[in-house]
């Protein structure tokens, strides 16, 4: 299976057919224990909780497609988050992106500080040397996200992984907006991938899971004890779903892309739009480092309305295909404000100061005909 491309992969990894009946697909195994033959005897599995079927096709699945050698299904990207934190001893320091998806900054900020004595410094990765600067005794652990939410930035992941390396951090890569299809960190050398696999991964909306990957036995070792430990694991019904999603990751995608860079090239192009942030316009910052470590810029377009907030509330009030709501990574087009939805956990100042105004919109563009995309975000803009 190693040799196999991507959708190869996707399709059969850990998805045998059933041997018990042919089932090309693989069963649903709604069952919490499992029958010993004696005690201890048993054929792999012996609480659900622990280790479940379906759940761990799904696991070798996308172990093979981030090229890691173990993988963890869990009930949501913070659950697989936290369990990266409680991996570390108390009082640990994380360097993380200024620009953070604003759950991972609550579990931090809100939790993990008081209940791990965490300690994070948030800074902007983008520029190697603050890193440096801001390694501590008790620093531990480098936290990413590229392509950066909701601001789209950048980061040179193959450098944060040399830096990590010479200093002894743990590297951690969110590859929540990329997909391994667009980015695979642990080939340019972080320790673990995490997901939010709610997200491009599973595709389709309707389920919330979380995924950690790594390639090292003693990460994979720590993270499989804490899976089982702290108890967040995916279920045998969402691990089918999961599955399922991931049949179609690479078709869809290659549609996601297409379809965002047809649109980011229509706002660039708009009046009404002051500024559009997206990685694959080549005149955008991050462009180069984006075409050096991405196989193409992703389904996540972040733009400015001109006319600030109330035109910005206006726009979003008469869009139709794009549909007002948090989340990203479906087939279906979603817009929001990251000041007003998925952000306002990041206090006002923290988020001006970061870049995150009010008259910022995110798209999450999905795979529908472009031509009708494009239609409902003009209609919308003309509405202003
Ligand atoms: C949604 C999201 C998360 C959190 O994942 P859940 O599945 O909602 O718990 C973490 N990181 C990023 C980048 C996300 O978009």
């Amino acid at each position: 299976m190693e040799d196999y491309g991507f959708s190869t992969k996707a399709i059969h990894v850990g998805q045998e057919p059933d041997s018990a009946t042919g089932s090309i697909i693989t069963p649903i195994f709604a069952t919490s224990t499992f029958v010993q033959e004696s005690p201890g005897k048993h054929k792999g599995y012996e609480y659900s909780r622990s280790g479940n079927p379906t759940r761990a096709a799904l696991e070798k699945c996308v172990a093979a497609l981030e090229e890691g050698t173990a993988g963890f299904a869990f009930s949501s990207g913070l659950a697989a988050e936290s369990v990266i934190v409680d991996s570390l001893p108390s009082g640990s320091h994380i360097i993380a992106t200024n620009d953070l998806y604003g759950g991972t900054f609550r579990l931090f900020e809100q939790v993990k500080k008081s209940g791990n004595q965490l300690e994070v410094s948030y800074v902007d990765l983008t520029e190697p040397a603050v890193i440096e600067q801001s390694i501590k005794p008790n620093t531990r652990m480098i936290w990413v996200e590229s392509p950066t939410n909701p601001l789209l930035k950048i980061i040179d992941l193959k450098k944060i992984a040399a830096l990590a390396a010479k200093y002894k951090l743990i590297s951690v890569c969110d590859n929540t907006f990329a997909t391994p299809y667009l980015q695979k960190p642990l080939q340019l050398g972080f320790d673990i991938v995490v997901h939010s696999a709610t997200k491009y991964l599973n595709g389709h909306s309707d389920i919330i899971a979380g995924f950690i990957i790594t390639n090292q036995a003693e990460l994979a070792a720590k993270i499989k004890f804490l899976q089982n430990a702290e108890g967040a694991i995916l279920s045998p019904f969402d691990s089918f779903l999961l599955l399922r999603g991931l049949k179609t990751l690479a078709v869809r995608m290659q549609a996601h892309c297409k379809n965002a860079q047809t649109i980011a090239e229509f706002l660039a192009r708009h009046a009404k739009v002051e500024k559009v942030l997206y990685p694959g316009l080549p005149d955008n910052p991050h462009h180069p480092v984006a075409k050096d470590q991405m196989a193409a810029f992703g389904g996540m377009i972040t733009f400015f309305i001109r006319g600030g907030s109330s035109a910005t509330i206006k726009f979003l009030d008469n869009t139709h295909l794009f549909s007002l709501a948090e989340s990203l990574g479906g087939v279906e087009s979603l817009i929001e404000v990251p000041a007003l939805m998925t952000h306002a956990s990041i206090p006002k100042e923290i988020r001006e100061k970061n870049g995150i105004a009010d008259n910022l919109v995110r798209l999450s563009v999905g795979i529908e005909d472009v031509d009708d995309l494009i239609q409902d975000l003009d209609h919308a803009l003309q509405a202003i």
